[in-house]
C-alpha cells in the first residue's frame, strides 16, 4: 500500500492555497501578496524562552480589545486570521454534514480550510457589482453552519453593502455563524461591524496584524464575537497558539505608538494607492482600474496573461486573478512604495493596448 492511499480521500483531492511565496517568481518588486512594502523593527523584551507562552497573552489582548474598542472576552488571538478561519469551521461544522458558504469571487482559504476539514463548500455567485446576493444566499442556507463575506474584499477591493450584511445577519439569526473577514479594515476603520458584535451573537470578526500593521511575518490574528462564541473556540485552539517572541512583539504593535505608527503607514499608502490608480487609467493596455478601500488595487488589463507573465520576467510579481470567476483579464497589485508602483507603471506603459495604433 503506498502512502497516498493512506491519507484521507478530501486530503488527496485537496489543492493547498497558492499562496504568493509557493508560487515562487524571482522578483526584486514583491506586489503579489498585500504585505506592507517596508519592514518595521521591533526589540524583544521576553527572555523566558524556557517557559510556555500564555494560550491568550493578556497584553496583547487586552490591547487589541482596547484598539477594537471591545471587552478583552470577545477577543482570541491565533496564528494569523487563517487560524481563525479555521477556528470557526473546525468549533461549528460537522465534518461530512455541514457546509460553509461563501460569494466567489474571494479570498481563497475559505475553500481551502473547508475541504481540508471535510466540510462542504456551497458558493453563491457575488451578483455583477460583486455584491451579496441575498436571494440566492436565502435559498441555499439550508445546512450551512457559517457564512463568510470578506469586507473589504480580496480580491475585489470594494466594501459589502451595510444594509446587505444586516440583512445576512438577519437572515442567519440561531442558524448560522457569520464571518466578517476584515482583513483590510484600518484602510477603511468606519466600516468595520465591531460595533454590531451586541447585537449579534452569531457574528464573528476577524482581523489581523498582516495587513497594515505590517507584520506578515509575525503570523498574529485576531478573532472577535460573543463571549460564547470565544469560548467555543478556545475549547479547539491549539494550547500554545503563539510563540513568545511573537506575543512580545504583538503587544508593541498594539501600543498607543504602534497603533499611531500604522495609522501613518495607511495614510501613506492611500496616497500612493491614489496616484497608482490614476496613472493606470492613463495606460493604454489598462482597460478598468475598479476602486480600492485596501492596499491594493484590481484592474482588467488586455492581455493580462502575457502582461503578467512579462512583469513577472522584468522581476515584477503581481497576482494573477484571471482564473477566479467574473475576473477574466484582471490583475491584482499590492500598493507598494512609490518607486515600486512607478516600476510596475514603467513596464505596464511598454505593453500593448487594445488602442494602442490611436495613443501614441
Ligand atoms: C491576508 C488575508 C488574511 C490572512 O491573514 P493572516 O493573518 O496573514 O493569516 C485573511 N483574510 C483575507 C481576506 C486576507 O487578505
Amino acid at each position: 500500500m503506498n502512502i497516498e492511499e493512506l491519507a484521507r480521500a478530501n486530503v488527496r483531492a485537496l489543492t493547498p492555497y497558492q499562496s504568493a511565496r509557493r508560487l515562487g517568481g524571482n522578483g526584486d518588486v514583491w506586489l503579489n501578496a498585500n504585505e506592507f512594502p517596508t519592514a518595521v523593527a521591533f526589540q524583544l523584551t521576553q527572555q523566558t524562552l524556557n517557559r510556555y507562552p500564555e494560550c491568550q497573552p493578556k497584553a496583547v489582548i487586552e490591547n487589541y480589545a482596547a484598539y477594537a474598542g471591545v471587552k478583552p472576552e470577545q477577543v482570541l488571538v491565533s496564528r494569523g486570521a487563517d487560524e481563525g478561519i479555521e477556528l470557526v469551521i473546525r468549533a461549528f461544522c460537522e465534518p461530512g454534514q455541514d457546509a460553509v458558504l461563501y460569494c466567489p469571487p474571494t479570498y481563497g482559504m475559505y475553500s481551502v480550510s473547508a475541504e481540508t476539514i471535510g466540510v462542504e463548500c456551497r458558493t453563491v455567485q457575488a451578483r455583477e457589482d460583486w455584491q451579496l446576493d441575498l436571494p440566492a444566499i436565502a435559498a441555499n442556507l439550508d445546512g450551512v453552519k457559517a457564512v463568510f463575506v470578506c469586507s473589504p474584499n480580496n480580491p475585489t477591493g470594494q466594501l459589502i453593502n451595510r444594509e446587505d450584511l444586516r440583512a445576512l445577519l438577519e437572515m442567519t439569526r440561531g442558524k448560522a455563524i457569520v464571518v466578517a473577514d476584515e482583513a483590510y479594515i484600518e484602510f477603511c476603520p468606519q466600516a468595520t461591524l465591531a460595533g454590531w458584535l451586541g447585537d449579534y451573537p452569531h457574528l464573528v470578526v476577524l482581523r489581523t496584524l498582516s495587513k497594515a500593521f505590517a507584520l506578515a511575518g509575525l503570523r498574529c490574528g485576531f478573532t472577535l464575537a460573543s463571549a460564547e462564541v470565544i469560548d467555543l473556540l478556545l475549547k479547539v485552539i491549539a494550547p500554545y497558539p503563539l510563540s513568545t517572541p511573537v506575543a512580545d512583539i504583538a503587544a508593541q504593535a498594539l501600543s498607543p505608538a504602534g497603533i499611531a505608527a500604522m495609522r501613518e503607514r495607511v495614510a501613506l499608502i492611500v496616497e500612493n494607492r491614489a496616484r497608482l490608480m490614476q496613472d493606470l487609467r492613463q495606460l493604454p493596455c489598462v482597460e478598468q482600474v475598479f476602486t480600492s478601500e485596501t492596499n491594493y488595487v484590481l484592474a482588467r488589463i488586455t492581455a493580462s496573461s502575457a502582461v503578467f507573465k512579462s512583469l513577472w520576467d522584468q522581476g515584477i510579481i503581481l497576482r494573477d486573478q484571471n482564473k477566479q470567476p467574473s475576473l477574466s483579464g484582471c490583475l491584482r497589485i499590492t500598493v507598494g512604495t512609490r518607486e515600486e508602483c512607478q516600476r510596475v507603471l514603467d513596464a505596464l506603459r511598454e505593453q500593448p493596448g487594445l488602442s494602442a495604433t490611436e495613443t501614441q
